[in-house]
């Protein structure tokens, strides 16, 4: 079998990405046709087209999108392609690019306020925070820009007044860490609702990021 049979169609991978936005609305991190899903394809990525509702997708309205930014396409690609291109560009190890306006990491983003380290699973995004980007216009390069400052050595970060942005290996991947993002919004929000968080200090979140390492690795996949 060669590697390039071995590769998903892109009819399938189309209707992975329509399945994992239906997905995100029914996990309740994003509504109407907010938000966007792409697949590292080829020299480039499949991504959702813009403005159109999740329910109507078909496989043949995702859009293929080069990494220079140009699309072959009748369909506009999501007006966020430029953010999608710059992690697919930059983070070797994206596979799966998902953003969403889920209801408390935007809420957040309002305040422009990141995550400190008030619970350990902070460290799913890769580090001891989950930053909040500076404000941009969406569907502008300047929100790329500042996206990429706020994922420096993460896989998630918040966009200011806007909502949240993470990618992973693959569709599923992507869309755990999502609800996760989401998850942890919402119990900091109703956590600073009642009081000031306990904040782990650096020596702590190392040790969450040094036991993440083998967390949930069952004995047949010991290395
Ligand atoms: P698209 O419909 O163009 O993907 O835009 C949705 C969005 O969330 C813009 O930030
Ligand atoms: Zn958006």
């Amino acid at each position: 079998m060669t590697l390039k049979s071995a590769m998903p169609s892109r009819q399938n991978l189309s209707r992975q990405i329509i399945d994992s936005c239906l997905a995100m609305n029914a996990h309740g991190i994003n509504q109407g046709s907010a938000g966007n899903i792409s697949v590292r394809f080829e020299d480039g990525f499949l991504i959702t087209p813009s403005g159109m509702a999740y329910d109507n997708l078909r496989p043949e309205h995702i859009v293929f999108v080069n990494l220079d930014g140009t699309s072959p396409g009748a369909l506009n690609p999501s007006s966020e392609w430029r953010m999608h291109r710059d992690i697919y560009a930059n983070r070797a190890d994206a596979g799966t690019v998902l953003h969403a306006h889920s209801i408390f990491a935007t809420a957040l983003s309002c305040l422009r306020i990141g995550m400190p380290a008030f619970h350990y699973m902070i460290a799913v995004a890769g580090g001891a925070d989950i930053r909040c980007a500076d404000y941009a216009l969406f569907g502008t390069q300047a929100l790329s820009d500042n996206m990429m400052v706020a994922l420096h050595e993460r896989r998630a970060c918040l966009l200011g007044t806007h909502g949240m942005i993470c990618f992973h290996d693959n569709l599923d991947k992507a869309l755990w860490l999502g609800v996760e993002v989401e998850t942890l919004a919402k119990q900091y929000w109703h956590a600073r609702q009642a009081g000031e968080p306990v904040i782990l200090d650096d020596q702590q979140m190392a040790e969450v990021l040094q036991q993440f390492r083998d967390y949930g690795k069952q004995p047949s996949q010991a290395q």
